[in-house]
This record gives structure tokens, C-alpha cells and sequence, in this order.
């Protein structure tokens, strides 16, 4: 029986809810298939941070780097500086094991009433691709003079070939993987004109060696009124760091809710295990009552089971989050309906379950 290693890091506010509720759907996998999980828990993040000065203690990427995967929930407190519980924990581990890909697939699931109303379900069907280890957000920087009227502050943007070229490469070949083959590089050359520039030149260079890949370029202004008026055009897309960050919460929107989006960091490399995680945040106005979605979550267990190999139970799992998303009684709050986490995961657990 093949057996997994699985790390689960719920973190703060709803991801305690939705992480235990996407390690029940991996065990209805495990109930009805071959397969087996063996789950580790990592209570970091908030309350860890109050206990002992750190999100997560500095052994602790020891402790994930014999894991296949990880599932991750949310790292955010009120009480907390985003930027201390964001660098503390989750970028810690996305690059700690050079997660260089961040994958957000985009679909309307079926009985999502999605805003678009001129877009058809299969009209939107993206996968968006964020540079995850450098660009806009690579830590560097500082202030000088704070308080004072000549105060200053640099956030640097560093953009290495090596970086740029893998990422661009990276989605080269998912774009060959799906059946569209289309994919749009999207950066900002017309206005900064080093960097973005470099990416222009090497996707010609990476574009050369897929020439069965249909690909073109969009500025990150215009691309957000491409996304809304003519969301067929695309498919997969690349995009730096920060404008990547910014497109994808505007595809979740345009999917229906920020509480169904899924992603992946991913090692395409697989030195280290990848994460997967819900795009949404820690949701505290929410946290406690059952009102969290947890659809978010169990697409990225799909993810997660498509990493592994196991395509199955990936396709398996799919089929019961649309079946459930199809029924409006099985909606929560933020798609209009009444359901709880519970009802929505049990409801997922029995197709699973059922399915085998
Ligand atoms: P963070 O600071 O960690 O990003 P946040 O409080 O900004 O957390 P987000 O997750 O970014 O929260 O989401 C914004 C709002 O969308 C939340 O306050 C919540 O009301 C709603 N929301 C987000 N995720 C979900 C979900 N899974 N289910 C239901 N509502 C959600
Ligand atoms: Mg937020």
C-alpha cells in the first residue's frame, strides 16, 4: 500500500477549520483507495508566536523536508504584523524550499454564480503562474531618517536571469500540458524598463524551444480589463511576483469567491516538498463559527493528490467539490447560501467515499 507523508500547518484563524476539514477528505481518499497518508501536525503561526517569539521554531523546515507535501491553512493575526506572520512563516517555507512556482488554477465550478454575467463556465478556465521567489518581494531594502522630513524607503525589486528564466520555462511547459497550448507573459516593460524588459527577451529565448506553444505578451494594466471583458483570450498565464499576487485575486473574484480558489508552491524540481493552500487569508471577522469555506481547501488537495501522481483520486475529488458546489442548500455564506464547514465537508467526504 503506497503510503504519503503529509504535513498539515492550519496556522491562524479559519485555517484551523478548513485544514482539518481538507485532512478528512484526504482520509475518505485514503478509506476508498490504495492509498494511505500519514499526517504530521504543525500547530504554527499566532499562537505560537505569543508562546515563544516565533512563527515556527528555526528547526522546523527540518522537521518538513522528509514530508511529500504540505497543507497549509492561513498565516495572519490582528494582533500581529502581516509582514512578521507573512515572512515568519509561509514565505519562510516557500523559500526555504525554493517553491520558485506559485500555480492558481481559475474555473467557475458549476452553480457558482460568478459576476461575469457575459462569461460562460467554460469561457474562464485559467492557471495563473507567480514568480515565488524573488521580483517585487524579495525582502530587500530599508528606511533612513524615519520620522524625520527627509525620510526614504526602497523596497527593491530583484530580478535574476536565472530566477526568470526557470519560472517562464516552468509555465512554457504547463501551457504545453494543457490542450489550449496558449500562454501570456505579463509585465510591465513599457514603464520599467530594466527588469521587465529582461523578461520580455527571455520569454523570446524560452518561447523558442516550444514552438507548438501559441504565446503572447500583455501589459499588467491592460491585462486586468483583458481578464473582465475577454477572459476566452487566456488560459495559462505568467507574471511576476507582485503582479501575479494581484491578478490572481482578481481571478478568484471573477470565479465567484475568494473561498474556493486554490493554490500550489510548488518544487518543480522536487528536491523539496511543495505546499498547497487556499489563496484566501485568515479571516478572523469568521473564524469560530462554521462559516469558513472550505472549497478552497479541498481544491488544493486536488492539487495536492495531482503532485503525488495520483490522478484518480485528484479527478475523484474534483468531481465530488463540483457535485457539492452544483447544490445550492450546500453553499456558505460568502457564495449566498447556509451551509457550514461541517455540512460542505461531509458532503464532500461522502461523494469521495461513495465514488470509490
Ligand atoms: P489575512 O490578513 O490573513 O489575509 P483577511 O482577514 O484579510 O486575512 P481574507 O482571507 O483575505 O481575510 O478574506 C477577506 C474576507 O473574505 C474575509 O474577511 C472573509 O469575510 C471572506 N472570506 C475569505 N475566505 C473565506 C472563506 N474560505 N469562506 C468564507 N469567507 C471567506
Ligand atoms: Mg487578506
Amino acid at each position: 500500500m503506497k503510503t504519503y507523508k503529509i504535513a498539515t500547518i492550519p496556522g491562524d484563524g479559519i485555517g484551523k477549520e478548513v485544514v482539518p476539514a481538507g485532512r478528512e477528505v484526504l482520509e475518505a481518499v485514503a478509506a476508498s483507495s490504495g492509498l494511505r497518508f500519514e499526517f504530521e501536525d504543525f500547530g504554527w503561526g499566532g499562537d505560537w508566536f505569543r508562546a515563544h517569539g516565533e512563527m515556527m521554531p528555526a528547526n522546523g523546515l527540518e522537521a518538513l523536508k522528509g514530508k511529500d507535501a504540505i497543507l497549509f491553512g492561513s498565516a495572519g493575526d490582528p494582533h500581529i504584523p502581516d509582514h512578521v506572520t507573512l515572512w515568519g512563516l509561509r514565505l519562510k517555507i516557500c523559500q526555504g524550499f525554493d517553491q520558485y512556482a506559485n500555480v492558481r488554477p481559475t474555473r467557475i465550478l458549476r452553480g457558482i454564480d460568478a459576476p461575469l454575467k457575459r462569461c460562460g463556465p467554460d469561457d474562464l478556465n485559467w492557471v495563473i503562474v507567480r514568480e515565488n521567489s524573488e521580483g517585487e518581494y524579495s525582502g530587500v531594502g530599508g528606511r533612513v531618517h524615519q520620522g524625520h522630513p527627509i525620510e526614504a524607503a526602497t523596497d527593491v525589486s530583484i530580478m535574476t536571469r536565472v530566477g526568470v528564466e526557470r519560472i517562464l520555462r516552468y509555465a512554457f511547459q504547463l501551457a504545453q500540458s494543457r490542450p489550449r497550448k496558449q500562454l501570456t507573459v505579463v509585465t510591465k516593460s513599457n514603464a520599467q524598463r530594466h527588469a521587465m524588459v529582461m523578461w520580455d527577451e527571455i520569454a523570446a529565448e524560452v518561447a523558442a524551444g516550444f514552438p507548438d506553444v501559441h504565446w503572447d505578451k500583455e501589459l499588467v494594466d491592460a491585462m486586468t480589463a483583458r481578464m473582465v471583458n475577454k477572459p476566452a483570450t487566456l488560459d495559462t498565464i505568467v507574471a511576476t511576483n507582485l503582479h501575479a499576487d494581484i491578478l490572481s485575486d482578481l481571478a478568484a473574484a471573477l470565479a465567484g469567491s475568494l473561498g474556493i480558489a486554490p493554490t500550489g508552491n510548488i518544487d518543480p524540481e522536487r528536491r523539496y516538498p511543495s505546499m498547497f493552500e487556499p489563496i484566501h487569508g485568515s479571516a478572523f471577522d469568521i473564524m469560530g463559527k462554521g462559516l469558513a469555506n472550505p472549497v478552497g481547501t479541498f481544491w488544493s488537495v486536488v492539487m495536492l493528490l495531482e503532485h503525488l501522481g495520483e490522478h484518480a483520486a485528484a479527478q475523484r475529488v474534483m468531481a465530488a467539490i463540483e457535485q457539492v458546489t452544483a447544490d445550492p442548500q450546500l453553499h456558505t455564506r460568502d457564495l449566498g447560501g447556509r451551509a457550514t464547514t461541517a455540512q460542505v465537508t461531509q458532503a464532500v467526504c461522502a461523494l469521495v467515499a461513495g465514488s470509490a
